[in-house]
């Protein structure tokens, strides 16, 4: 579906050189959605087709950069667990001297650009750089993911609030997340980037009093073919991931609506049948 509609674009816009005194171009942080690639927005991806430069992240599904013009310059700023390509900093120097040539720049981030994705953090240096933006929200992973592995978020007879909380904690100085308060909360809570500290926050959630038998899930790759799930409780899910060997990008989905994944399971069964 997404190719079908591929563009004209006037050709002599990219690659011209332009002088410094000319306007600068217009940024866009676009939401890519969480995998699928069908579920960048109609506004995410019309921008994408225009750009003159593309600068993506690693969980971008690798499809959309089909949909980049063909003479858009594209660039990987990703930033894997271990490995920094980019800094940061680089990314939003990258960001403002594209826009500062007169480029039109799509920023492509994975999910939803202002849910753990350093949307705010960007947006601020342009507002800082005098260079216009527009921020276009995505489909995050933290709602969509749940979803493609059957388990509605939120549920009348299940969770009327839900929380999502990073499970990796990063710079000291960033505020940290109080796992204990969670553990009274009562709803359903979805934990990003959380793989590997999961044994350390499952077990602080039942130190706040959390019951050991709460359901709880792992999904790992999800809305891609290579989706996996692992169900279990709080008290063995860290092991069952483990044992499973789920591994980055994934999310754990903690509270009673996991029990109602066990007969909404439509996307892996789809795959599966393929
Ligand atoms: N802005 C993104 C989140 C960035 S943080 C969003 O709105 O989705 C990156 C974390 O998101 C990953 O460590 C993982 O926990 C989660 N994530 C992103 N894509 C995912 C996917 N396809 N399946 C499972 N988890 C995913």
């Amino acid at each position: 579906m997404l190719t079908e509609h591929k563009r004209e674009f006037t050709p002599g816009q990219a690659g011209t050189v332009h002088s410094n005194e000319q306007r600068p171009g217009k940024v866009y942080l676009i939401g890519a959605g969480p995998g699928d690639p069908e579920l960048i927005t109609v506004k995410g991806l019309r921008a994408l087709r225009t750009a003159d430069v593309v600068l993506y992240d690693r969980l971008i599904s690798p499809e959309l950069l089909h949909e980049a013009r063909i003479d858009a310059t594209l660039v990987y700023v990703g930033k894997g667990a271990g490995c920094h390509t980019m800094l940061q900093e680089e990314i939003n120097a990258t960001l403002v001297r594209f826009a500062r040539q007169g480029q039109n720049v799509a920023r492509l981030k994975g999910g939803d650009p202002f849910v753990f994705g350093r949307g705010g953090e960007e947006a601020q240096v342009l507002v800082e750089a005098s260079i216009p933006f527009e921020i276009i929200p995505g489909v995050t992973s933290a709602i969509a993911v749940p979803a493609y592995a059957g388990i509605p978020i939120t549920h009348r007879d299940h969770a009327s609030s839900v929380t999502i909380v990073t499970g990796h904690e990063g710079k000291a100085s960033s505020p940290t997340v109080n796992w204990e308060a969670l553990a009274a909360l009562g709803g359903t809570l979805v934990v990003l980037m959380g793989v590997k500290a999961l044994p350390e926050f499952t077990q602080r959630l039942t130190a706040g009093g959390l019951s050991a038998t709460t359901p709880a899930a792992v999904i790992q790759e999800g809305t891609t073919p290579q989706q996996r799930t692992v169900v279990g409780t709080l008290e063995n899910i860290a092991e069952r991931a483990a044992s499973a060997g789920l591994t980055s990008p994934a999310l754990t989905v903690i509270g009673s609506v996991v029990d109602v994944s066990s007969n909404l399971q439509w996307y892996e069964q789809v795959h599966q049948s393929l």
